[in-house]
């Protein structure tokens, strides 16, 4: 505590009305200009902090929680994903994390189908044929996609994005099956969705999507092997963590048609972009926006700001990560 109020540090600014809220009960000192910090930055700017609101874009580790002092308390993360965050060495100093589960839901699984049916419809390549002046006359051939209704879409974690694209998928009429670590028996009656082996959904799946967290387990999840593995007319989405697929056999596959396109929002090595990826047609790409929504970002900066008041008001975070 610097003053009379307990100290927040706000790595990034962010939409909604989380930092006002926070400006009410907290002295914040905020990052205003967008960018992100380096480590060393990092490291000065949250010195004597009780809270850190970070993004998925700091890493926040054993060293810059060191450097914060022992009195920080918590990091409220401004995302459901925390793969940015030493867990470990946050449980170890006894420091609370909190992420944003459950009001990005709706945004990241319209983000999925959108990417999907841009993807299966060819809509970018198209749009850019438009716009190039190159429409001379109705073609039977012209930018031939694939239909979804019918199709097999397997899902890979079956939580609550997972969950959010399985309920959509049943207005195209699309048969879903999905592999999860966890059966959920619940969301299988309730979505007509069938458990399978990983190797049975990636081979049976005409469109795999992705919606796992990135852990130790599900780095390059799909490698070399899986994208072998699928149909050769399989379409890959993945709006989860971009190392969950190990991108240069992603390359290779889309290049060699050992699949037949990928809906990409997040990379390996974000934000660098592989640049055979942005020459294939196959291939539509977003730069990480799957919540970037007004409700959703306005949703997640209002539980940014409940978490640091519940932790600071009542010793308990309302949504511990993990
Ligand atoms: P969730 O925790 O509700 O669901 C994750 C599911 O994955 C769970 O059912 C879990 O059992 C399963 N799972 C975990 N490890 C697994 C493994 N090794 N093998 C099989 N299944 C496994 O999370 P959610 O809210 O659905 O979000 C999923 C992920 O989406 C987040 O962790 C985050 O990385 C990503 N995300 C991306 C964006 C974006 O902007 N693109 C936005 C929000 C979330």
């Amino acid at each position: 505590m610097k003053g009379a109020l307990p100290s927040v540090y706000i790595t990034r600014e962010f939409p909604g009305d989380g930092i006002a809220r926070l400006q009410k009960h907290f002295d914040v000192t905020l990052n205003k200009g967008g960018r992100v910090l380096s480590t060393g930055a990092l490291k000065r700017a949250v010195k004597d902090s009780d809270a850190i609101v970070s993004l998925l874009t700091d890493t926040i580790d054993a060293e810059v929680m060191d450097a914060a002092g022992p009195q920080l308390k918590l990091i409220a993360n401004y995302a459901v994903g925390f793969d940015n965050i030493d867990l470990l060495a946050a449980k170890q100093r006894g420091i609370f994390v909190t992420n944003t589960p459950g009001v990005l839901t709706e945004s990241v699984a319209e983000h999925t189908f959108a990417l999907l049916m841009a993807v299966a419809l060819r809509i970018v390549e198209a749009d850019k044929f438009v716009r190039r002046n190159k429409y001379k006359q109705w073609e039977p051939d012209l930018f031939l996609g694939m239909q979804l209704r019918g199709k097999t879409l397997g899902l890979i974690g079956l939580g609550r994005i997972g969950a959010g694209v399985a309920r959509m998928a049943q207005a195209f009429d699309m048969k879903t099956i999905y592999y999860d670590e966890i059966r959920h028996k619940d969301l299988e009656k309730e979505f007509g969705v069938e458990y399978h082996q990983f190797e049975t959904v990636l081979k049976q799946a005409d469109v795999i999507s992705l919606h796992v967290p990135l852990t130790p387990k599900t780095k390059h999840l799909i490698g070399a092997a899986e994208l072998k593995a699928m149909k050769s007319n399989a379409i890959i989405i993945n709006t989860a963590r971009g190392a969950v697929i190990d991108e240069a056999a992603l390359v290779h596959a889309l290049a060699t048609k050992e699949i037949w396109g990928a809906g990409l929002d997040v990379f390996e090595h974000e934000p660098k972009i592989n640049h055979q990826l942005q020459k294939m047609n196959n291939v539509v790409l977003t730069p990480h926006i799957g919540s970037a929504t007004a409700e959703a970002r306005d949703m997640m900066s209002q539980i940014v700001a409940d978490n640091c008041v519940a932790v600071f008001d009542t010793g308990k975070p309302l949504n511990p990560a993990a």
